[in-house]
């Protein structure tokens, strides 16, 4: 079932990025679109056009550093420790 394992993981990303732009859609809405949610600034429209659904301005994006807490701990990926007989 290894084929329908990547199906799913797929299907779950693209569930995320439907949500991240469904929620973007109701920013649109609502008015606040474009607009950082930290700093209630303006989001610059090259990041805007880099990622549409983009919720902080430069100063506070995740490459600015971390806004409520970290969020670059690393996953290792490692699978099950039996090695191969
Ligand atoms: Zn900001």
């Amino acid at each position: 079932m290894e084929g329908s394992e990547d199906g799913l993981a797929a299907l779950g990303r693209i569930e995320g990025e439907l949500g991240e732009v469904e929620r973007a859609l109701a920013r649109l809405d609502e008015g606040s679109y474009g607009r950082c949610r930290v700093c209630d600034g303006p989001i610059p429209d090259p990041v805007l056009a880099a990622d549409p659904t983009v919720t902080t301005c430069t100063a506070h994006g995740p490459t600015a550093g971390p806004v409520d807490g970290p969020v670059d701990e690393q996953l290792d990926g490692r699978p099950g420790g039996d090695p191969p007989a």
